[in-house]
């Protein structure tokens, strides 16, 4: 049976995106219309988002959003395509909320009324579904941004004509940022202060959406099986671990894929030179315009490890502050993309003017150059202290760039570690978050370029060979969709309500 699936998010490549979660987006809808599913995408209408460029239609109309004790707010809803599909994509246009420069911050300060802004999200998908005379099984929401849904279609949404048969499936990305803002938000969100419950979705006096998200979806998943695992536990759980215990029978975890439109060397139109496993003289002309475009010795013998992140605390980043002199000792040269806490930027700002020949920074987001680090590095580095799923490491693998990761979350999932005795393995992996544990795994791969080329051509040739397809996680998520319906129609059946959690 063909299934109607309503996706809401807060980003979607190539529309906006901070990270992995609009990597999600982008592909998955695509792959399961394929699947024969009749899809549909919701997101906030962000300036980045051009109305003109994408040729977006305004649909007829005004939708009315009821905001609880703001009273009811209008927006306009665009209509648009997801790339190479006949995906529907549905954009919420409100000025006030939406029309700013950044997704959810400015200068790294949160904007102030973010509660706001994407409890409209929440509470606008669920109306857009009347507009649009779209009645879904299964809506999908992911983190705390769309958190609200489950919780609206369990309470004030559970008769509504469109939404209230409806199944929820809630996908974590990630367990730090839980959407936890001021107790009125209660108000706002209009479900009654009786859900403002330790059962429900008060935690620590404030409305935390991702926990009341985690109580009231129909299903539960996150983007690994290794972080379904570690999300239980007091070190990863960020205080929800034991809420997510309490959901552990319908928690599952589903590994990202590879979007081989966007991250393929053989056909990537961003790099230098396309290149395969079978012929991999482009890499070295990737190497060179890399080493070109950050002001670097164009030198195709020493080894050049790459990093593209948001340079937080999640991303090991003051780790590898702590090791970058040692490493940077040795004879290689390193990349370095991203953007994050203010700090880092004067930080590495710094190594550059002490190491020019042997360091590349740029701060800042950029798309291209995130290519070009995937294609022209030797090795990849992610040294994080937690990775629910983590992307570049697979990007990486695709591009013969052998990442070196820190065995956590999907990063362990996804990559083999060298097995030098039977020359088996995908990338370098170190267990421990310090700089020492660091230093010495940078030290073994750089050894290992140096001195074993035979294992690298062969770990190389593996990772290229590995394929992480969104078929194979679409087919998961698929699987999940039937699952939720069912439970959800048990539910129904066995309750005749729905004013229970789940
Ligand atoms: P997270 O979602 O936690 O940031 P992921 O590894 O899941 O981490 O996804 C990060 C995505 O964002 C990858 O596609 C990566 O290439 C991209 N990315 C992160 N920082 C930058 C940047 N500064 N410039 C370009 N792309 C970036």
């Amino acid at each position: 049976m063909a299934l109607k699936i309503l996706i809401a998010a807060s980003e979607a490549v190539p529309f906006a995106k901070e990270g992995g979660l609009a990597d999600v987006v982008g592909a998955l809808p695509r792959v399961l219309a394929k699947m024969g599913h009749d899809v549909r995408v919701v997101m906030p209408r962000y300036y980045k988002v051009n109305r003109e460029k994408l040729a977006l239609t305004l649909l007829p109309g005004v939708l009315t959003v009821p905001m609880g004790i703001i009273g009811n707010q209008y927006c306009g809803v665009y209509e648009g395509r997801m790339p190479d599909s006949d995906v529907p994509i549905y954009f919420l246009d409100h000025e006030e909320y939406y029309g700013r420069s950044g997704l959810y911050e400015v200068d790294n300060q949160g904007y102030l009324d973010n509660d706001n802004r994407f409890a409209f999200l929440s509470k606008g998908t669920l109306e857009l579904c009347k507009m649009i005379n779209f009645r879904p099984d299964v809506i999908h929401a992911h983190d705390w941004h769309t958190a609200a849904i489950p919780v609206l279609m369990n309470t004030s949404y559970r008769h509504d004509p469109f939404v209230g048969e409806a199944a929820s499936l809630l996908t974590v990305h990630n367990m730090q940022h839980q959407g936890s803002f001021y107790e009125g938000l209660m108000d706002v969100l209009d479900i009654g202060w009786e859900h403002f419950t330790f059962l429900g979705l008060e935690k620590e006096n404030q409305t935390n959406l991702l926990k009341g998200g985690m109580y009231h979806a129909t299903l539960l998943n996150t983007v690994s099986e290794g972080y379904a695992r570690e999300m239980q536990t007091k070190e990863f759980g960020w205080g929800l671990e034991w809420v997510v215990r309490e959901r552990g029978a319908d928690l599952y975890g589903i590994l990202n894929g590879v979007d081989d439109h966007e991250w393929n060397p053989e056909t990537d139109p961003l790099i230098a030179a396309r290149y395969s496993a079978v012929d991999l003289s482009g890499k070295a002309l990737c190497k060179q315009d890399l080493q070109r475009n950050c002001g670097l010795p164009e030198l195709p013998d020493v080894p050049l490890i790459g990093m593209v992140s948001r340079l937080v605390k999640q991303k090991g980043i003051d780790v590898l502050a702590e090791a970058i002199y040692r490493i940077l000792d040795l004879d290689l040269q390193f990349v370095l993309l991203g953007a994050g806490e203010p700090w880092t930027h004067f930080y590495f700002g710094d190594i550059k003017a002490a190491y020019p020949r042997k360091f590349g920074v740029h701060i800042g987001y950029n798309n291209t150059l995130a290519h070009k680090i995937e294609a022209g590095s030797d090795f990849f580095l992610m040294p994080s202290a937690f990775e629910p799923c983590g992307l570049n490491q697979m990007y990486s693998m695709r591009y013969g760039t052998l990442p070196i990761v820190r065995a956590t979350g999907g990063l362990d999932d996804s990559v083999e570690n060298f097995d030098e005795a039977n020359l088996a393995g995908t990338g370098f992996k170190f267990n421990e978050l310090t700089a020492s544990a660091l230093f010495d795994t940078v030290g073994w791969a750089v050894y290992t370029w140096y001195n074993r080329r035979d294992a690298m051509e062969r770990l190389i040739k593996n990772a290229m060979e590995k394929r992480f397809t969104w078929e194979e996680a679409a087919a998961k998520y698929e699987k999940l969709y039937y699952l939720a319906v069912e439970k959800r129609m048990g539910e129904k059946r066995s309750r005749g309500r729905s004013t229970e959690p789940r």
